[in-house]
């Protein structure tokens, strides 16, 4: 079966941490949620604080509007991912909201989202379980060809790095979900931080050597 090519819009917003969270100084990252086409329309995957009206923005670029929005994958239940539901969910009230099992009770939502679990699919993505930084955490796979990584991993300056310790919740779990999405060998990784960087498996690779030995 051939699929049509899959169009990625990425959507990307300034996130400012106060000093304190990640360390003494103010922090600014970007945050980015995706618009993601299929043969019958176009999900997201994350909704960030904020986000719905820049998403709106990409939507009309696109050519398409809040109608054609058939499904919200969450990645996970932490605030800089899911903090525009309940905007986006005013503006497309059709579409189905989905998130990892473990994290669904953890999203505040005007309706409670589907609960994933890993090989499911949401239209033609498939769901790769990758807990530790948080218990649900998900990845989305296009045809083991294009990875969305969430949170599992962020891009800086061209180098791959963990998500901040402080915000992982099992980081021994989550050094195992690395280890996953390395063996999935995809070409290109969609950061939630970060641009797409060359070569990721292989800078993925190397990252895992430079681990602390698992206790
Ligand atoms: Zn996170």
């Amino acid at each position: 079966m051939v699929h049509p090519e899959m169009l990625v819009e990425p959507v990307v917003q300034e996130l400012r941490l106060p000093a304190g969270i990640v360390g003494p100084v103010e922090v600014t990252m970007d945050v980015r949620c995706f618009i993601v086409s299929h043969p019958d329309g176009l999900l997201l995957i994350d909704t960030g604080p904020g986000s719905a009206d820049p998403i709106g923005e990409a939507l009309n670029r696109a050519g398409a509007g809040w109608d054609d929005v058939t499904d919200v994958i969450l990645t996970h239940a932490h605030p800089d991912h899911f903090g525009g539901l309940a905007d986006v969910v005013a503006r497309s009230p059709q579409a189905v909201v989905w998130a990892g099992a473990r994290d669904c009770p953890d999203i505040p939502s005007p309706e409670p989202p589907r609960p994933l679990a890993e090989g499911d699919r949401v239209r033609s993505l498939q769901v790769v379980e990758a807990p530790g930084h948080t218990a649900g955490h998900i990845c989305l796979s296009f045809e083991d060809r294009i990875l969305f990584v969430g949170d599992a991993l962020f891009s800086d300056a061209g180098a791959l790095g963990r998500a901040p310790e402080a915000f992982t919740a099992d980081p021994v779990q989550a050094e195992e979900s690395l280890r996953k999405l390395a063996r999935l060998e995809p070409e290109r990784m969609l950061f939630a931080h970060g641009p797409e960087i060359p070569d990721p498996v292989t800078a993925l690779h190397r990252l895992l050597q430079d681990a602390p030995e698992a206790p």
